[in-house]
């Protein structure tokens, strides 16, 4: 039986020489790899009270959209700056040449909401981190950080675990 991990291939020298890209649209284009993704995702907070799951752009707006379906809950997109039309506050963040911006809508979530944090990827966790913030600016509590990969050796886990997150992968 195939894992999740057997769903995902790696790209060498994407974006740049040197970087072996993990490619996760082959889970997502097979039906049964992105069913048992976000239901093993899910998997430790059953039972959890979740009001919002929130995405990073772009490919935490698949597994999380799918997840938020499957808990009958809203979907909150953090996105990069500039695409949002309403009003929205912004967290700075480093890359390894430079900084982004991520953005949400200032309304997008109510204090006190529960939140489950989604993405793709985790690296150096700079980008879970912003989106952390964002949230918790709202008022908001993030009550766990779901992706499909963790890459162990870039530190992201302990820099979020740092901030006093939960962090569930399930590949390295
Ligand atoms: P971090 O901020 O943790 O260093 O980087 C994580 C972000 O970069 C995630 O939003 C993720 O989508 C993206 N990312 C970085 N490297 C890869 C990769 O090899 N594969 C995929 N799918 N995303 C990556």
């Amino acid at each position: 039986m195939k894992t999740v991990q057997d769903y995902i291939r790696t790209i060498p020298d994407f974006p740049h020489e040197g970087i072996m890209f993990r490619d996760v649209t082959t889970l997502f284009n097979d039906p049964r790899g992105f069913r048992i993704a976000v239901d093993q995702l899910l998997h430790p907070y059953a039972g959890m009270q979740i009001d919002q799951v929130a995405g990073l752009e772009a490919r935490g707006f698949i597994m999380g959209g799918a997840i938020a379906h499957q808990l009958s809950v809203g979907f909150l997109p953090i996105r990069k700056k500039g695409k949002l039309p309403g009003k929205t506050i912004e967290q700075a963040y480093q890359l390894e040449y430079g900084e982004a911006v991520v953005e949400v809508h200032d309304d997008a979530l109510q204090p006190g909401d529960k939140v489950l944090l989604v993405d793709d990827l985790l690296a150096t966790g700079g980008t879970a981190e912003a989106g952390i913030k964002l949230i918790e600016r709202l008022g908001a509590e993030v009550i766990g950080c779901a992706f499909i990969i963790d890459l162990p050796e870039l530190g992201g886990r302990k820099r979020l675990e740092a901030m006093g997150m939960d962090v569930h992968a399930l590949c390295a």
